[in-house]
């Protein structure tokens, strides 16, 4: 198992412009669909324990691992969903493998992203082109968006989740979903 198995996430976000008031709605949607349960911590900002179909959401590939959906005494690390919302949207990518994203404009990778985090657009090194952020090929790597669903423990490619949420998905907020993995 790689080392950095307990601080990789699976993300899932809105793959074009989209904004929300509240979330309050969505996460009730997502309850009732038995995606997540209830709040891991009132307290916390917007950790919820796995919900009963979560496995029917989520497909893990291979000889499933024993998925931890609470804390146990060994161990703190279990698999639990985040929702974030940011405004404005913000770019999540890995720490670890990262990979360059591809230009838009002439498809190769651009070296200088990393110095373009907090911008909205990225000046390509290779072609000068200067474009979105959202307009660039992040390779399953990184995402950029207001809001994101986390979850969490979860390595790149070890589970991907199923059409049947990301159609959910968008019959909720009315736009595509799109997902990519991250860790820390
Ligand atoms: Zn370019």
């Amino acid at each position: 198992m790689p080392q950095s198995f307990d601080q990789c996430s699976l993300y899932l976000h809105p793959a074009h412009h989209f904004s929300l008031k509240e979330i309050t709605p969505l996460i009730t949607e997502l309850q009732k669909f038995n995606f997540i349960s209830q709040a891991i911590n009132k307290q916390a900002d917007h950790g919820y324990f796995a919900g009963d179909k979560f496995l029917d959401y989520i497909a893990y590939m291979g000889c499933a691992p024993s998925i931890q959906f609470e804390a146990s005494e060994n161990s703190s690390n279990f698999c639990f969903i985040k929702i974030h919302h940011y405004r404005p949207a913000k770019l999540i990518h890995s720490q670890k493998q990262a990979r360059a994203p591809h230009c838009p404009n002439c498809k190769k990778p651009v070296k200088n992203w990393q110095d373009a985090r907090s911008a909205t657009s990225i000046k390509c090194d290779q072609c000068e082109t200067t474009s979105n952020i959202e307009s660039f090929n992040w390779r399953k790597m990184a995402g950029y968006a207001q809001l994101f669903i986390e979850i969490t423990d979860i390595f790149p490619k070890e589970a991907i989740p199923q059409q049947i949420l990301l159609d959910k998905l968008a019959d909720i907020t009315g736009v595509e979903w799109t997902y990519f993995y991250s860790c820390r």
